[in-house]
């Protein structure tokens, strides 16, 4: 049983101690002295309500500790304390494996900085030793029962145990039993496709957006999983995919298949703290057909004001081929103002090779209106605004 437990926490540097918190949360957990506004862990209810209100996001701190910080600890505070993944567990070195595995993921980009507003993410907290237990609590088809396609939403389910995850991050798991070698099973792992506050606000589970492969292990396990059974969870992991929390920035999110589950969350994110932002949200998501696109009905649902959508289809009955590549093509003049703007960021994720009709997009549109894409990536790079994750 893990000891961990999540703690709100105010950040004594950003606050300008305006009292909209302490107005806002409706249990009465937040108070204030001379110095500082602090949160009450023995009150807090993670209800959220005062996170949007807050004018800077200072309000936004969630750590994970052992040990709750008192309120006369955060009264003296004139900073946050050492971030907590390194208090969290004796158990919670980097983890190898998944390291690996999101370098190769990452590898066409190399090291690119998360985005300078993004909110600081926990990692490693649970390892195979010390896994955290989540139960399935949903575990729906997302694609036409009569397509070959079996994408599915499942919801883990964390009960009082905190895992705290931010839009873009992975989870591992692995799956029972032992592969051809008779050694224990590698880590899968799988993005997680809700926001950080949970498939509802305020629910301590998570979801995912998992494609069963054909003769795949770990694909299969999770696809047939029932309701109420439990899984082993490691992670969270992923330190540099993640959205920027500037309300100005423009979004950029190019997909196909489960690369969708990232975006998910973005845009929940988006939808449920600042669904009129300055900045938009843009996807450009390909599938084969509209029934084997994840999530195609809670799209059809979303406002054009929050999300611009380019759905595109390769094997439409009767319909040529189309694919990301020539829908942004089309959409070149679009793409071309947003490279063009100082808040874009782009995100691509899904299978391998994605990324290469993508840049060809990119580098055409930008030639044709007088810019210089490799140079433009290399500036969005070396920012934390192009991120790649393909698997
Ligand atoms: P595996 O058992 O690993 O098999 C993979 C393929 O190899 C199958 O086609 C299988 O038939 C074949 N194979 C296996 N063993 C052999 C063998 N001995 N000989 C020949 N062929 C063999 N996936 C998602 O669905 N959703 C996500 O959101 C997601 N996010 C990811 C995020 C990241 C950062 C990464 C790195 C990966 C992500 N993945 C995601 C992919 C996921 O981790 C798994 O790789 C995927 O589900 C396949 O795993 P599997 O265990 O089912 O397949």
């Amino acid at each position: 049983m893990n000891a961990v437990a999540k703690q709100h926490l105010i950040d004594p540097e950003i606050c300008i101690r305006c009292n909209t918190c302490e107005a806002t949360c409706p249990v009465g957990a937040i108070t204030h002295d001379a110095n500082n506004y602090v949160v009450d862990a023995s009150i807090c209810n993670f209800c959220m309500d005062c996170v949007s209100p807050c004018p800077t996001g200072s309000i936004d701190n969630w750590f994970v500790v052992n040990h709750p910080f008192s309120l006369e600890d955060q009264f003296s505070w004139l900073e946050l304390p050492p971030k907590p993944a390194e208090i969290a567990t004796s158990t919670d070195a980097l983890d190898e494996e998944a390291s690996a595995l999101l370098d190769d993921a990452h590898k066409t980009t190399g090291h690119v900085p998360a985005p300078a507003t993004a909110a600081k993410p926990r990692i490693n907290l649970f390892n195979r030793v010390n896994p955290a237990l989540a139960k399935v609590t949903g575990n729906l088809r997302l694609t036409a029962e009569h397509t070959e396609t079996d994408v599915r939403h499942i919801i883990l389910d964390f009960g009082t145990v905190a895992f705290p995850v931010l839009e873009g991050q992975s989870i591992g798991v692995v799956p029972p039993g032992v592969d051809a070698n008779g050694k224990a099973q590698a880590m899968r792992l799988y993005s997680i496709a809700s926001p950080r506050d949970g498939e509802r606000p305020n629910t301590n589970n998570l979801s995912l957006t998992v494609k069963r492969v054909e003769g795949g292990v770990a694909s299969n396990w999770l696809c047939d999983m029932k309701l109420g059974e439990t899984v082993q969870v490691i992670g969270p992991f992923g330190a540099t995919f993640l959205m920027p929390d500037d309300q100005d920035a423009d979004i950029l999110m190019i997909c196909t298949g489960t690369g969708s589950a990232p975006f998910r969350g973005f845009t929940e994110r988006r939808r449920r703290t600042a669904p009129n932002a300055r900045g938009k949200l843009h996807l450009y998501f390909g599938a084969r057909t509209p029934e084997e696109l994840p999530y195609f009905g809670p799209l059809q649902r979303l406002p054009k004001t929050l999300l611009t959508q380019e759905l595109v289809y390769s094997r439409l009955p009767g319909a040529g081929r189309e694919y990301v590549q020539d829908r942004m093509r089309a959409k070149g003049a679009e793409i071309a103002a947003l490279l063009k703007s100082e808040t874009l960021h782009v995100y691509m994720c899904g299978l391998k090779g994605l990324e290469t009709g993508a840049e060809a997009a990119f580098t055409e549109i930008a030639a044709a209106n007088g810019m210089d894409w490799a140079a433009l990536r290399e500036g969005l790079r070396k920012t934390g605004r192009y991120h790649v994750e393909t698997y």
